[in-house]
């Protein structure tokens, strides 16, 4: 009977890939996926470290499995992401006992042999090289960069993962098109900054691609263009430093999402500083300009953190004017926590108090639901296209071009299909249509 295996992931889009990257090797070395722990044979936790809740959350859970070894004592406890990947000295390991595997994600082209070992299976090959097991037909996360050069103060990725590392076009094309043959509609690219990939193959790039000589990342987004059934390409998350020309015009190319998620952090010059994001209010601010003026009715998200060392009201303030400067469609908002080892923890004091912290989120979350509002009334009367996720109890769900969330009335049938949906109401987060074929 084939051995079963379970993965866990915890964190963001990244982790979520990585996660269909170790249950492609699992099951390419015939282990079967179980949806439930005490089904497994090997559990696996993929973590993530950006905040100490999901430190505190797999303390937790590797506790509660541990149990599971009294009905099943040859099980295999693994932990995966970010904190085995920052945990150089080991100190964050001894603090979870009960774990059989601690490894970074890099590493992962060695679990056969560690499973060898600990007698349950084969091979090593390039992380970047395992074939993902895809969640669903028809949208695949297709990373094409890991790690980071660029340090934030607040950010564990670059200790966590190691520089960056690009993938090659070839291989980056090969399991585009396989995908799409196999019906795959809608490709997200994946990289901590994808827009600064560089290809260690450019020669893979065709003659004719007009961006081959300009930038990389632009010339990878036409290549993907040109890919027979692939009809949406989208890519998270961009670093507004590298936003180019070439990059704001390769937005207009045809199967490009409507949308663009460029995080912004601040809206403050001096606490972008101390953060080391590398760019100002001022050139974040202009690449939005730029990128409207090149798709005028594009939706714009960001990410935001709010509360960091030392931030004043004035430059959270600041924070608030930049929302409403650049209009944004939606942004993801975090309150500032200190991670241990990094470099804001050593050289930064974590001084603004949690409730301020708390007062500044609940201002800019209630700034963005006002702007949503308004800007979402737009669409009411106008036809979106929608990729659908989800069907129950005759109530259809997908994202639009926009990345809007919405909703109509429609069957089963439709999951994994693009149709057009014509919207006759827009509240915050949620765009309500109906199917023309199904009236
Ligand atoms: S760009 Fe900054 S925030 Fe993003 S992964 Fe790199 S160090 Fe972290």
């Amino acid at each position: 009977m084939s051995k079963k295996f379970f993965i866990l992931t915890l964190g963001c889009q990244m982790n979520k890939n990585d996660s269909e990257r170790i249950a492609g090797l699992l099951s390419s070395l015939g282990f079967t996926a179980v949806d439930k722990p005490e089904a497994g044979d090997v559990l696996i936790l993929n973590t993530c470290s950006v905040r100490q809740a999901a430190e505190d959350r797999v303390c937790g859970l590797v506790l509660n499995w541990q149990e599971l070894r009294r009905t099943n004592p040859d099980l295999i406890i693994a932990v995966t992401g970010c904190l085995p990947g920052r945990d150089k000295d080991g100190r964050l390991r001894r603090k979870i006992p009960g774990v059989d595997l601690w490894f970074g994600i890099d590493e992962l082209p060695r679990l056969p042999v560690w499973l060898k070992e600990l007698n349950s299976a084969p091979a090593e090959k390039d992380y970047l090289a395992i074939a993902p097991l895809r969640q669903s037909p028809a949208q695949a996360f297709v990373t094409i960069q890991t790690g980071c050069n660029n340090f934030c103060t607040y950010c564990v990725v670059p200790s966590a993962r190691g520089r960056e590392r690009n993938r090659p076009v070839k291989d980056i094309l090969a399991e585009t098109r396989a995908f799409a043959v196999g019906g795959g509609l809608e490709i997200t690219l994946l990289g901590q900054t994808v827009n600064h990939y560089l290809a260690p193959d450019p020669e893979s790039f065709c003659k004719n691609n007009p961006f081959k000589e300009r930038d990389d990342f632009s010339a990878l987004l036409w290549e993907l263009n040109q890919i027979a059934g692939i009809r949406r390409i989208h890519f998270t998350a961009p670093d507004p430093q590298y936003i180019n020309d070439a990059q704001i015009e390769a937005l207009k190319l045809s199967k490009q999402m409507n949308y663009i998620h460029l995080p912004a952090q601040s809206g403050d010059n001096e606490i972008l500083r101390k953060m080391n994001r590398k760019y100002t209010r001022e050139q974040y601010v202009e690449a939005i300009k730029k990128i409207r003026a090149a798709r005028p009715d594009i939706a714009i998200g960001a990410d935001l953190i709010v509360g960091f060392c030392g931030e004043t009201a004035e430059q959270f303030k600041n924070t608030l004017d930049l929302y409403q400067e650049c209009d944004l469609d939606i942004s993801y908002n975090a309150m500032y926590s200190e991670r241990s080892g990094t470099p804001a923890a050593r050289a930064f004091k974590d001084d603004v108090p949690r409730a301020i912290k708390k007062q500044r989120w609940d201002e800019l979350q209630e700034l963005m639901e006002k702007q949503a509002l308004r800007k979402n009334q737009k669409y009411v009367g106008q036809t979106v296209e929608v990729l659908v996720e989800n069907c129950e109890a005759g109530l259809c769900s997908g994202n639009s071009r926009e990345m809007k969330f919405t909703q109509f009335l429609g069957t089963p049938d439709l999951v994994d299909q693009i149709i057009n949906v014509k919207i006759f109401e827009a509240k915050e987060w949620v765009l309500k249509g109906e199917n023309p074929k199904f009236q």
